[in-house]
């Protein structure tokens, strides 16, 4: 045991309604019957954050029996969802009032519905949201993944959260097993970072401190979009984890195949977690150069290595009171672009689209030998 609390994502199903066009999960679900239940959940260790994640999580049925295992070892637990199951939603959080939620929306109707592929997408995920609401849930909240199609909608996105009174959480396309991608990368990179910049901008510019962080946070993905090293150490792994719904515990969600430190279906959590292919796993990822910026990596990361944040955050700030916006020509990758020393291609070659090459899908032999009987396209929830 580590002695202190961990930071876990426990992946319930990967089983998905939706049909993202930045994620191919929903072609490659899970079995339900091979779902990690709430006998396996009650072996992992005390956290003081737990991120609930699928595929889409409420096409689970007994999501309130694995809630109510996690509720009891961990301070704060937050559901992603895409919002379609909307009485699911109501019910759950009735029963636990604490539980966060957050939605995801990738735009305004039109483009949320084309991206998603979810029929009455936007409409069921404000309908939720403005329940949840109404109900006088607190921790609720909506993210988008911004990418070519959607990030004009950033700031419209933005406004509409703050009339809530909503947290707004943004990410960028990724490539690995858990997405079932390989090919997911920004094309346009000068006009995603302009959106971003008004965002960070419109961040800064609040009160709230919290946003605060959240403009460091997105100038971040300006980083990453341009394919440069994360702001900040990745440290997954040490105290950070992912479990799959087949009981396999992983550094992240980031890794192109699956990376697995031990089973706890099969492992108690000591034995797992201070296991030597644990070890192995660890080594791995200090040697990772994939340069992922999602929230579940960086969100432990910036609590860590605080005045990194900090620092950019109060330099920012003194200069808005000079009238001196956030620029995303500090990024230098950003000024090579616009001055030519850098091509777009070599911008490319710096991410892990890849052009060629299987993409990894994590599933367990047993499922996926039941999507070749059934094809892949057959909806297994
Ligand atoms: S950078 Fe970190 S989060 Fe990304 S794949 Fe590597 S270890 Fe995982």
């Amino acid at each position: 045991m580590t002695g202190k609390k961990l930071n876990g994502t426990v992946i319930v199903t990967y089983r998905c309604n939706a049909r993202c066009s930045m994620c191919s999960r929903y072609k490659a679900p899970s079995l339900p019957e091979e779902e990690i239940s709430a006998e396996t959940i009650k072996k992992l260790p005390p956290m003081y954050f737990t991120n609930i994640t699928g595929g889409e999580p409420f096409i689970r049925t007994d999501l309130r029996d694995i809630v109510g295992e996690l509720a009891k070892k961990s301070d704060r637990i937050v559901i992603s969802t895409n919002g379609f199951f909307v009485d699911r939603i109501i019910a759950l959080c009735r029963e636990f009032p604490q539980v966060g939620i957050r939605i995801s929306i990738e735009g305004l109707e039109a483009t949320n519905d084309a991206i998603r592929g979810l029929p009455d997408g936007f409409k069921r995920g404000y309908e939720a949201l403005r329940r949840l609401k109404e109900m006088g849930i607190k921790d609720i909240g909506f993210g988008m993944t911004v990418q070519d199609r959607n990030a004009p909608d950033i700031m419209p996105l933005y406004e509409i959260s703050n009339e809530l009174g909503m947290e707004f959480a943004t990410a960028s396309l990724h490539n690995s097993f858990y997405f079932v991608e390989n090919k997911n990368i920004i094309k346009d990179r000068p006009m995603v970072a302009e959106n971003f910049e008004k965002l960070i901008n419109a961040l800064l510019n609040s009160s709230s401190p919290k946003k605060w962080f959240r403009a460091y946070f997105n100038h971040g993905l300006i980083n990453y979009i341009y394919g440069q090293e994360r702001l900040l150490p990745c440290d997954m792994s040490f105290d950070t984890f992912f479990i799959d719904p087949y009981g396999d515990v992983m550094p992240c969600n980031g890794t192109r195949e699956k990376e697995v430190m031990g089973n706890l279906n099969e492992q108690t959590w000591e034995e797992l977690w201070n296991s030597p292919q644990a070890e192995a796993v660890r080594r791995k990822v200090r040697g990772c150069k994939r340069q992922c910026w999602m929230i579940g990596s960086v969100s432990p990361a910036m609590h860590k290595y605080i005045w990194k944040p900090a620092g950019w955050v109060l330099w920012h700030k003194m200069r808005f009171w000079t009238k001196k916006k956030y620029s995303m020509y500090e990024i230098p990758a950003v000024r090579d672009l616009r001055d030519k020393r850098v091509t777009k291609e070599e911008l490319d070659k710096r991410s892990t689209c890849e052009r060629e090459g299987e993409v990894s899908d994590g599933l367990s032999e047993k499922s996926r030998s039941r999507l070749a009987e059934k094809g892949r396209e057959d909806r297994l929830w």
